[in-house]
């Protein structure tokens, strides 16, 4: 996910639109209460039933494989759409375990489904695999890269995906002893750091079938997830003009750079009109070459977001007139390009209690003193309080807002998804930084990573076997989404795919 830190100073009022789309579901009314022991929580939980307990010991079988395989995935720690040898390990392991494996979906190479059962009710599951570039860290509390340069899972994709798989391993198992009827699929989603592979499988129709999907974030804290993400889109703004020496005869020219700046500089100036709630950032990609050329070509890239696609779309709108007026003003032409982008993600309070309730029923995660120490070794480095793992289970609430944005969010916009977060890096220490990358190569990670298979497989297995639940899942969706048609904000064709 490309998320920043919780921001805490985000008044709640703010939230209260993104929490509920629709207006009908009331998450600020969810009481907060302190995070469960396990006991008490185990009491409170109805007996799991037969399937829900071979699923859940399911996962504990395959431990040392899940292990291996988020360990190898780490290791190759391949950037997006480079992921061959990640997508290459999970399928593969699928396929041997059964499951019907369809690679190259959705104009990706990296991007796969695997399919096992038959009938409905059809369940998915997604798993990321990509890394970051330029985060290589060794499996150690303090800063040292493993390949000088090199990318690194600093998001715990690599867990992600082992997980995921993991847990859809666990349900085909139930399926072909028969304790459950229906179909699992896992979906191998690629890119979620750059293009939002997600975006295009939805985009093609590869989850049109699906009654409802899971997903799972690596997290410092574990919940069920009921705060959403930012919608955002990507653009290229791209400014032409004439080029001419730019001392003998710069009347001949018209900067291309010029067009840009002026256009930057709205953008900055828009920035007091605009709502609390919305981000815009951007990077220069060309600005030319030498100063005694007077550049003909400049081109800006730039992300918008807010909490809702229509902000974003406003801003859009607005940003689309200030390239206009900037190319007026300087006798360049702009262009606007649309690259990409994300829809907020659509919540399920049905989905998140009923995963709540399973991260109850699990217990809290247990970490060793050797464990905690690593954690605590890395709080120190980075400057954050020393308070180890997080190991309990954080209430159901709606007011806590990350900033970012994901491709699950558009996933959210044609089928119910329940989300997760499951603690697998030290409390506050940075994201897409180091410490991700370290604890996510070692026992800390493993251990976060089997408890989000075992959350996401009890909680498939309700699915499964209580039509009633899934129908509510279903009917919330219904709700919220409304009469909103969703439409992808990437273009048409695959996605712009690396050269070499
Ligand atoms: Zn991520």
């Amino acid at each position: 996910m490309r998320r920043m830190r919780l921001a805490p100073w985000m008044p709640a009022m703010l939230l209260a639109g993104l929490a509920s789309p629709s207006g009908h579901a009331d998450v600020h009314s969810v009481p907060r209460e302190p995070p469960a022991a396990a006991g008490e929580a185990m009491a409170q939980q109805p007996q799991a039933t037969v399937a829900k307990q071979s699923a859940v010991n399911a996962v504990d079988r395959q431990a040392a494989e899940l292990t291996a395989l988020s360990d190898r995935v780490w290791a190759y720690a391949e950037i997006a759409l480079r992921e061959h040898r990640s997508a290459a390990a999970l399928a593969d392991h699928a396929e041997r375990q059964g499951f019907r494996v369809q690679r190259g979906v959705a104009g990706m190479p990296t991007a796969f489904v695997a399919t096992y059962g038959k009938g409905r009710p059809v369940i998915g599951v997604m798993g990321e695999y990509d890394a970051l570039p330029g985060l290589s860290q060794k499996a150690l509390p303090e800063k040292t890269p493993l390949v000088e340069g090199g990318a690194g899972h600093g998001c715990g994709h690599n867990l992600f995906g082992a997980a995921s798989l993991g847990a859809a391993i666990a349900i085909k198992e139930q399926i072909e002893a028969g304790r459950l009827k229906g179909t699992v699929v896992f979906f191998g989603t690629p890119a979620e750091e750059d293009v939002g592979g997600k975006t295009y499988m939805v985009r093609d129709g590869l989850f049109r079938d699906v009654d409802a999907v899971l997903a799972w974030h690596p997290s410092d804290e574990t919940q069920a997830d009921m705060t959403s993400s930012q919608a955002m889109v990507d653009l290229a703004v791209e400014f032409r003009g004439k080029s001419a020496h730019a001392a003998y005869d710069p009347w001949n020219a018209r900067s291309a750079v010029d067009g840009l700046e002026l256009f930057l500089h709205g953008v900055n100036l828009m920035r007091e009109h605009i709502r609390p709630s919305s981000r815009m950032h951007y990077t220069i990609v060309a600005g030319g070459q030498v100063p005694n050329v007077v550049p003909e070509y400049a081109k800006g890239w730039l992300w918008l977001r807010d909490w809702k696609r229509s902000e974003v779309d406003d801003l859009l709108a607005r940003t689309r007139k200030l390239a206009e007026g900037a190319a007026l003003m300087t006798g360049t032409a702009a262009t606007v390009t649309v690259q990409g982008g994300n829809w907020e993600t659509l919540l399920n309070e049905a989905g998140a209690r009923l995963l709540q309730a399973n991260l109850l029923w699990l217990g809290p995660a247990v970490f060793t003193e050797q464990e905690q120490a690593f954690a605590r070794q890395v709080q120190r480095a980075t400057g954050v309080p020393e308070k180890g793992m997080f190991t309990g289970v954080k209430p159901l609430e709606g007011q806590q807002a990350e900033g970012g944005s994901t491709d699950v969010g558009d996933v959210s916009w044609v089928v119910p998804t329940l989300h997760v977060s499951v603690a697998t890096s030290p409390l506050g220490a940075p994201w897409h930084a180091w410490p991700v990358v370290a604890s996510g190569g070692m026992s800390i990670g493993h251990k976060g990573m089997l408890r989000a298979a075992k959350v996401m497989a009890a909680t498939m297995v309700d699915l499964y076997e209580q039509p009633e639940t899934l129908a509510a899942v279903q009917s919330e969706f219904r709700t919220r989404k409304g009469d909103t048609t969703y439409v992808p904000y990437v273009p048409d064709g695959p996605p712009p795919l690396p050269k070499d």
